[in-house]
């Protein structure tokens, strides 16, 4: 096949959806039978009934191998339907390979509309990372697991894991966690910080980095997490406690960006990409999640320019941003990152 063929094929044969985009034909709404759906459906109201309980389904092909976020694409394309509005995100950056390729898959067999912007989106599809900006009750965000399983380091045997958490034997998970303190004065995990969900069930929050875990707590938005390869779907509903595993003595810390600020769009309090320059040598920093960074960027663009100001004014005001003289900041105190 030439290169563009398939491309050509989709473009010229896809029927026209209700917003105007092409939409593949000759398969069913959203790829996946209806019968899948439906499974996966079923499936996603028991983990919303159950949080942080693993529950198995039958994981199915997909034109994407596994192990590239097929868990959180057969959520998406279960729960979406042609009025949603699909954002893919791949540690935080809209504009990476795997998260156009399936943005654009979905937008194809689903002809659903898709955007870089977390306020406009209804379904976020993401790796790795959870949006800077606030997510409202009428999201969702998906998130693609690699390996669902918490307990895994300590113990190799599902049949154990599921034993332990069926009766919340955890003693060896916090047993681990000394250990880890005992020989390197601190809890060396990075991302997929272990975290209690609803006090019931530890949780791999996906390989999101520490920043990220206080957002998962109480949060008002519908949290799915899918496990392709691992066959696993899980849930933490709006609203649920979640609280990433600590001690009295020893508490939880997320990574302090403390006097870094994005080279991009010069912001502070977001998640920092590290980036060496290849000819000052010297280290960069630029936000990780480059929808907000875009909208940083607008944002300071409409208050220069002195256009569209109390747009500008407002969202910034959204973002808890404050007054400072004719512009708008966000005090680095550092607290935010406790
Ligand atoms: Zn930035």
């Amino acid at each position: 096949m030439k290169p563009g063929t398939l491309t050509d094929l989709i473009n010229k044969t896809g029927q026209r959806s209700r917003e105007g985009g092409r939409k593949l034909s000759g398969y069913n709404f959203a790829f996946i039978d209806e019968g899948t759906k439906k499974e996966i459906r079923r499936k996603i109201l028991k983990a919303v009934a159950i949080p942080g309980h693993q529950v198995p389904f039958g994981s199915r092909e997909l034109p994407i191998a596994r192990g590239w976020g097929t868990g959180g694409l057969q959520i998406t394309l279960s729960i979406i339907g042609p009025d949603d509005i699909l954002k893919v995100i791949d540690q935080g950056c809209d504009g990476s390979v795997n998260a156009i390729n399936i943005k654009k898959f979905v937008n194809r067999v689903a002809g659903v509309k898709t955007t870089t912007d977390t306020r406009e989106a209804t379904v976020i599809q993401t790796r790795h990372r959870i949006p800077e900006e606030k997510m409202t009750p009428d999201q969702i965000l998906v998130l693609q697991v690699p390996y669902p399983e918490a307990l895994r380091t300590i113990e190799p045997s599902e049949a154990e894991t599921r034993r332990m958490h069926a009766e919340g034997d955890y003693s060896r998970m916090w047993l681990y966690l000394y250990e880890d303190i005992v020989e390197f004065s601190e809890i060396s995990i990075g991302a997929r910080y272990p975290v209690m969900v609803n006090k019931r069930y530890i949780m791999d929050p996906s390989p999101i980095p520490r920043w990220d875990i206080p957002r998962l707590d109480m949060a008002e938005t519908l949290y799915l997490f899918g496990a392709g390869r691992e066959k696993r779907i899980y849930a933490i509903p709006p609203h649920t406690v979640v609280e990433p595993l600590e001690f009295e003595d020893f508490k939880f810390r997320t990574e302090d960006f403390k006097g870094a600020k994005c080279e991009r769009c010069g912001g502070q309090g977001t998640f920092l990409d590290e980036i060496m320059d290849d000819e000052t040598g010297k280290r960069i920093y630029r936000c990780s999640d480059t929808g907000y960074c875009d909208k940083n960027i607008s944002g300071r663009i409409a208050l220069s320019g002195n256009t569209n100001k109390k747009e500008a004014h407002r969202f910034y005001d959204s973002l808890g941003f404050k007054k400072h003289g004719y512009s708008s900041m966000v005090e680095d105190t550092g607290e935010d990152n406790e």
